[in-house]
């Protein structure tokens, strides 16, 4: 029995609902033979007035099979194109019956699900938050190779299809149906079958209403083909547009532009074929691989609560106690009572406290402008923020999250003085960003109930959150605090207790590294460069200013107390560099006075004069590529040691952290993934080279090299 069930109504109307095996309907090898059974049957169907295309699951259809595209690899292309063409094969056969042909959205139908909707002659969705339409191939560093780039500019226009397809960008069936994507939304789930048959009954004898706009005698694409004088110009520049961008990082997005043109130039049937090739050059990219074993395996993981100890039951956070009103707290006490939480927010003073509330409120203000809240609503959420500076308020709270200053002194004071007001077993979270949570445990009654909660700034952002177990964390209060998290709607990382943890640790090697460059008389603009043309957002330089070099010099002052000072390696260089401009120069960032950078009241910025006096030396050459691979494997070679010492407790927390909180290039796949599609052996020669020639912190970690020889990949 086929996993499209087909049906045939007393009208003449044969509906086919898709219902493939596992939990959803995907573009797989089951599907393939479903649709070519299908069709067939359609082809010889006698008395035929019209077919709907439906789902059984919740979602319509999720699109390509990623585990099949993952396994594309380079010398087997023309199996890969061969099957797209099969595939395309059918949905055009299907738009080209003689009888209309009906998608009923009733769920998300996303990239190839959306490519189906696409070949089908009228598409009506439910009008339900959960339906999401859109091809957000690219995101995976794809292309929509089911028909999608070619039908999408056929239907929209080369301008407006664009952004679908550069962005993946993803709407709602109101938004679809005003752009022109779809015909139809229909407010009852129940009304979508009915609809579109009531819809094909309306058209018959409407020939018009069987064949597809591309099909039709004289379609022109809207807004002009490729050589109309207006898209001439936007072609003209988009590619170098597109270029600055991707800094030519990503082929993705390059290969869809190029496949959108041609689909704009020429038949339809040629754009399919060009469009087929663009995917299949793009599924064997390293670049394709790495981002689809991060962001859709790597995530699914994480989200879906691998790093969530088994056997706990769920847990819902009703009421939090934020300590700190400022940058952190405020943007803690938002995102919580955004997710129907009830906060306290308190700081020292009155006033402090309710200048944190100020800013949730400036934050739903923006919302409600934007027309995405109503008032009542942003009434509502405020409501649950109370902003005191009393410790009892704090009473039953199920959770304290505390962002005071970074000192380990006022965090034990704070910590003994306000936990008693916790619930019975009620979790106690810091949102320190460096110091080990064993030891800020230590002024605590129980240990067992106390973790590290670490937000990245603008928490309101930032979809990263890195959960910290110190020695004593039970399993029950990481769980607690994994589901607070999710209930937040942010995805959590969980690491295991160390200097800077996983995420600010690894990130500091790349500060690192930038500021030896500079301090070996690299040109200053080039270092930052160099950062940047590996994608990573910002230069080592202007993160630094933005870091702020006065709070680094302070870290550094406590750490040398604690006794932890270059436990991870000699950081003599940078600091010295930064002591210079500190102390010296009065350069602690750029809000400390300017840094490695001046600013302008306008928000531009250019190198700070001095610091070409200072450090750079015209006569020092330093290979670029070598620069590039300094930045680049410092944080590598950094997360790897993470893994090696069970600081990572999986591959998968590696690569979202360094992606989703400090910015590895998503090219990347994650700072881990990027190894495996490098090549282990090649990373490890690599390594050895940039140690003999720049020193021994490029030495591979002994986890590389135990992959390289058994050719195990990090998974
Ligand atoms: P901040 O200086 O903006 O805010 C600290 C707040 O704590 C101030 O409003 C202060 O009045 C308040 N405070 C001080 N003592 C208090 C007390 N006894 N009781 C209640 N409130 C008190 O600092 P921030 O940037 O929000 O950082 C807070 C914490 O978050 C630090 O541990 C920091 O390391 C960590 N963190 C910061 C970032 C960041 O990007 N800024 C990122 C992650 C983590």
């Amino acid at each position: 029995m086929s996993v499209f069930k087909y049906e045939k109504d007393a009208n003449g109307i044969v509906t086919v609902t898709m219902d493939q095996t596992g939990p959803v309907n995907a573009m797989n090898e089951e599907y393939r033979v479903a649709m070519a059974e299908t069709v067939d049957k359609l082809e010889q169907e006698e008395g035929l007035a019209g077919v709907v295309f439906a789902s059984a699951k919740k979602v319509f259809f999720a699109g390509g099979d990623l585990h099949e595209l993952l396994a594309a690899e380079p010398g087997n292309e023309a199996q890969f194109m061969d099957m797209l063409r099969q595939v395309k094969d059918k949905l055009r056969r299907l738009e080209k019956l003689p009888v209309p042909v009906v998608a009923a959205i009733n769920g998300a139908a996303l990239g190839g699900g959306f490519e189906i909707c696409l070949a089908c002659n009228y598409r009506l969705a439910w009008d339900d938050k959960s339906v999401q339409l859109g091809l957000p191939e690219v995101t995976l560093g794809l292309l929509p190779g089911g028909g999608g780039v070619v039908r999408m500019v056929n239907l929209l226009g080369l301008e407006k299809a664009l952004p679908y397809l550069l962005e993946g960008k993803k709407v709602t069936p109101v938004e679809a149906l005003a752009e022109g994507m779809i015909h139809e939304v229909v407010p009852s789930i129940e009304d979508l079958v009915p609809r579109a048959k009531a819809w094909i009954l309306e058209n018959k004898g409407n020939a018009e209403a069987a064949v597809q706009l591309w099909d039709r005698k004289g379609h022109r694409i809207p807004g002009g083909d490729a050589s109309s004088p207006k898209l001439a110009q936007l072609l003209m520049m988009a590619p170098a547009m597109l270029r600055q961008k991707t800094r030519g990082l990503l082929p993705a997005p390059e290969k869809v532009l190029d496949c959108a043109v041609e689909a704009a130039r020429l038949d339809l049937d040629t754009a399919l074929e060009i469009e087929s090739a663009g995917l299949t050059y793009l599924a064997v990219t390293p670049q394709a691989k790495n981002m689809i074993s991060t962001f859709f395996f790597g995530l699914n993981k994480v989200n879906g609560g691998a790093s969530r100890p088994q056997g706990i039951a769920p847990y819902t956070t009703k009421k939090v106690g934020v300590l700190g009103a400022g940058m952190m707290g405020q943007g803690i006490a938002y995102v919580s009572a955004m997710a129907g939480i009830e906060v306290i927010l308190k700081d020292i003073s009155e006033e402090a406290a309710a200048r944190g509330k100020a800013y949730s409120e400036k934050l739903l203000q923006k919302r409600v402008a934007r027309g995405r809240m109503s008032e009542e609503k942003m009434q509502q959420v405020l409501g649950l923020i109370k902003p005191t500076a009393q410790d009892s308020d704090l009473t039953g709270c199920d959770l304290i999250i505390e962002a005071v200053f970074e000192n380990i002194e006022l965090k034990h004071k704070i910590t003994k003085a306000t936990e008693g007001y916790l619930a019975d077993n009620g979790v106690w979270g810091s949102n320190t960003s460096t110091l080990p949570i064993t030891q800020l445990a230590e002024a605590s009654g129980k240990p067992g109930n106390f973790i590290g909660i670490h937000f990245f700034s603008p928490v309101d952002k930032m979809p990263l959150v890195e959960i910290i177990c110190g020695e004593q964390t039970s399993d029950e209060t990481l769980a607690r605090a994994f589901d607070y998290t999710r209930q937040i709607r942010k995805t959590p990382i969980v690491v295991n207790d160390s200097l800077g943890f996983f995420t600010s640790r690894t990130f500091g090697t790349y500060l690192d590294e930038g500021v030896r460059l500079l301090s070996e008389g690299a040109h200053p603009v080039q270092i930052d460069a160099m950062g940047k043309a590996i994608g990573m957002p910002v230069g080592p330089l202007a993160v630094y200013d933005e870091v702020s070099l006065e709070l680094t010099r302070k870290a550094q002052a406590t750490w040398k107390e604690m006794g932890v000072l270059d436990k991870w390696g000699d950081g003599s260089i940078t600091r010295e560099v930064i002591n210079t401009m500190v102390e010296q120069y009065g350069r602690g960032g750029r809000h400390h006075g300017g840094g490695f950078y001046e600013y302008s009241e306008d928000g531009g910025k250019t190198i700070w004069a001095k610091l070409y006096e200072l450090y750079y030396q015209p006569e020092v050459a330093i290979d670029e590529q070598d620069m590039k691979d300094r930045l680049l494997f410092r944080p590598v070679i950094e997360s790897l040691k993470c893994l090696q010492t069970g600081v990572l407790r999986s591959v998968a927390d590696g690569n979202i952290g360094s992606i989703m909180g400090i910015g590895a290039p998503v090219w990347t796949g994650g700072y881990i993934q990027f190894v495996n599609t490098y090549g282990l052996q090649r990373f490890v020669d690599r390594c050895g080279e940039l140690a003999a020639q720049y020193g021994e912190r490029f030495a591979a970690p002994q986890i590389a090299v135990e992959h390289a020889s058994s050719g195990e990949l990090f998974n």
